[in-house]
């Protein structure tokens, strides 16, 4: 099997060469670039199985590069922090972020969460709850082998764990899902999750829902009990 190919986008060299070290000792394949923009380049050129993301780049900042990421690519993204401040944004996961570390860290550490993140993203698709029928009831549509949702004829440009939640909830409409029991079902390899993250994702799977009808909302919020898919 190929090994996995790893980007560290990070401008500290002494920190640079111990990830890459940490990495190749570790079987991957680890290339190594300074600046944001660069990563952008070959993030949309290459398709490496990881990145590893330093937040404080001198061109632009690393959840800015992220951002933009998320709009073309679904890679998975470890970001590197010194400050404990930065944590509540990527915790909260409102940059699509996987995971992070908060420098000074271990660099074997760090190749271990790469290796539970690469796991974890192979896993996705297999793990992932499977509608009885590829045609469900409201203008669904699943495709459980590509990993992919359609509503009303258009593909949904998803992340990993928003394709999950929307899997649980139109397997079977009307049911309704408390948080805890959608934390277990989508969210049960995640490493860092806090309370909010179910209605963060919820939040912005209701928005690309509405990209497609600003009219419809199918997902239904049980004050005090949970979400549900519109029947
Ligand atoms: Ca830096």
């Amino acid at each position: 099997m190929k090994p996995p190919a790893i980007l560290v986008v990070e401008d500290e060299s002494a920190i640079a060469d111990t990830i890459l070290y940490a990495l190749r000792t570790d079987g991957m394949q680890a290339t190594h670039c300074v600046l944001g923009g660069e990563a952008l380049d070959r993030l949309r050129a290459e398709r490496p199985d990881l990145v590893i993301l330093d937040v404080g780049l001198p061109d632009i900042n690393g959840f800015e590069v992220c951002r933009t990421l998320r709009t073309f690519s679904d890679v998975p993204v470890i970001f590197l922090t010194a400050r404990h401040e930065e944590i509540d944004r990527i915790v909260g996961l409102e940059i699509g972020a996987d995971d992070y570390v908060v420098k000074p860290f271990s660099p074997r550490e760090l190749a271990a969460r790469v290796r539970v993140i690469l796991r974890r993203a192979r896993g996705a698709v297999a793990s992932a709850p499977v509608a009885a029928a590829p045609v469900l009831p409201d203008g669904f549509h699943h495709d459980s082998d590509g990993a992919r949702m359609a509503w009303r004829g258009r593909w949904l440009d998803l992340t990993r764990y928003e394709y999950r939640l929307l899997a649980v909830l139109v397997q079977h409409p009307g049911r309704i899902y408390a948080r805890p029991q959608l934390m277990d079902l989508v969210w049960h390899d995640a490493l860092d999750t806090v309370d909010r993250t179910v209605d963060t994702h919820v939040k912005t799977l209701r928005a690309k829902l509405r990209e497609i009808d600003p009219g419809a909302d199918p997902i239904r919020t049980h004050r005090g009990m949970g979400y549900s898919l519109e029947t």
